[in-house]
């Protein structure tokens, strides 16, 4: 399997991609072309676990690139931490609606779908080549706990993870400062969250100092995090094709970075039947305007209560764009060029429109929808839902006609205690856990909003 940029570099392979993260022409790696599973392949999913389904339908896209008694390990011990034998499992919430929970890994939330997987194939990747990393992360909440379970204890990288001091909730906060880990360096930076990004922005622009330290970042561009994502849409319907026979399947994505929906994409691609992609979004809608309206245009980020979702450029996109302008690379990057002046795309046309409205659909969902869904939800399900989730599950309301349709649940309501009491006024506590990481010791370091200062902190750690 070989992989191209959508801005025209390569072919190179699936262990270059791990190591590059972006493509060295600013674009983002896609496969050169998709695998297609046949329909007896995909019947037999049927009869596998969930870690084995994620062997079957990786192990293409990696190729020699990790061998496979080594993938198999990695993929048994990332998903063998989750707490859920199924991984994740599938609840009926009415008749042809399911809810598919992604968030039972180690910090809750659905990216430790992807960086249980990512850290130890980074880990194998840097010690085939000798070499170490650095990571350094920007995070408001969600990524960064996930990103540190992912790689913490890791002998080749080291991981600087910066989040807004005092922003962040308590539980996220103790997430990153209780790894116990000596690789893991959580810096509170006296600030906002768009100050951290700033900084790591303003680092990894200072080549010499990105290369004396090996950096490299986990964000969501990265294939090897996407890749782990397609597993659960083949799971899901190795699960429920027996429940609706002859009836194509649609899903509810709650969508922001557009990782997750485009996961689904690919999932589609590779020869699953799927009827829709129902993209869910909040009021920073610019992935719901397009689909519906062909106006890809930015505007200013609106805080939410489905704060992962708080997204105005969704950086997954151009991977679909540049399927949609026929893998013209020129094309797309006269396109990216446009948005990034006028901070709009050019309209597609007619038949393209019309292609991606065959794929996808989309619903935008009001914060007034998002906390009577969640209250419905408790109150005539009796199931407590997150506000992300809610998004999806409210989406997928209005849209009747995608049923049979899962619906893709992306946190645990824990993690969003405020939203839940505003909708539901009840209260949950992971006693255990939160017990548990009470009682260890939080380790990190405040620093000012001020790229030098961590710079030189990142030095004085290596
Ligand atoms: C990241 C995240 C999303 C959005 O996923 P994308 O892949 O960025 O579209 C949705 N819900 C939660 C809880 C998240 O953390």
């Amino acid at each position: 399997m070989h992989y191209i940029s959508t801005r025209g570099f390569g072919p190179v392979n699936f262990r270059t991609t791990v190591l590059d993260g972006l493509a060295p022409d600013g674009g983002l790696y896609v496969p050169a072309s998709y695998p297609k599973f046949s329909r007896e392949e995909l019947e037999e999913l049927s009869f596998l676990s969930y870690e084995d389904i994620a062997d079957k339908i990786m192990s293409p896209f990696i190729g020699d690139s990790v061998p496979s008694d080594i993938l198999s390990q990695i993929i048994k011990t990332a998903y063998g931490k989750f707490n859920d034998i199924e991984v994740t499992p599938l609840i009926q919430y009415e008749e042809d609606t399911w809810i598919m929970e992604l968030f039972h890994g180690p910090t809750f939330a659905f990216k430790d779908i992807a960086m249980q997987f990512l850290g130890p194939i980074l880990e194998y990747t840097l010690g085939e080549e000798g070499t170490n990393a650095t990571v350094i992360g920007a995070t408001s909440g969600d990524t960064g706990p996930a990103a540190i379970e992912g790689l913490k204890n890791s002998d080749n990288i080291n991981v600087f993870m910066l989040y807004p001091h005092n922003r962040t909730s308590a539980i996220q906060r103790m997430q990153m400062t209780t790894s116990g880990s000596q690789n893991i360096f959580p810096i509170a930076i006296e600030g906002t969250f768009d100050d951290c990004q700033n900084i790591v922005k303003e680092l990894f622009s200072d080549l010499a100092f990105k290369e004396k330290i090996n950096a490299t970042s986990i964000n969501s561009i990265s294939w090897a995090r996407l890749l782990p994502q397609m597993v659960y849409y083949f799971f899901a319907w190795s699960r429920l094709r027996d429940v609706v026979p002859g009836k194509e399947i649609s899903f509810s994505v709650p969508t922001g970075n557009f990782g997750d929906a485009f996961a689904g994409y690919l999932a589609m691609q590779c020869g699953l039947p799927i009827k829709s992609i129902l993209v869910a979004t909040n009021s920073n809608d610019i992935l719901t305007r397009f689909i519906n309206n062909n106006d890809y245009s930015s505007h200013a980020v609106k805080p939410t209560r489905s704060p992962s979702m708080d997204i105005q450029i969704a950086s997954n996109f151009e991977r679909l764009l540049f399927d949609i302008y026929g893998r013209d690379s020129d094309v797309l990057k006269h396109a990216m060029r446009e948005f990034k002046q006028h901070k709009a795309l050019p309209k597609i046309n007619d038949l393209q429109i019309d292609e991606t409205r065959s794929i996808f659909s989309a619903e935008s969902i009001s914060e007034v929808d998002t906390l009577k869904m969640m209250s419905e939800s408790d109150f005539t399900h009796n199931i407590l839902i997150d506000p992300h989730t809610a998004v999806g599950l409210a989406a997928a309301k209005k849209h009747p006609e995608l049923k049979p349709i899962v619906s893709l649940a992306t946190a645990h309501p824990l993690k969003f205690p405020s939203a839940l009491k505003e909708a539901t006024a009840k209260e949950l506590l992971f006693d255990d856990e939160l017990d548990k990481m009470m009682k260890t010791e939080e380790v990190f370091d405040i620093l000012p909003p001020d790229a030098e200062l961590v710079r030189q902190y990142i030095l004085d750690n290596l």
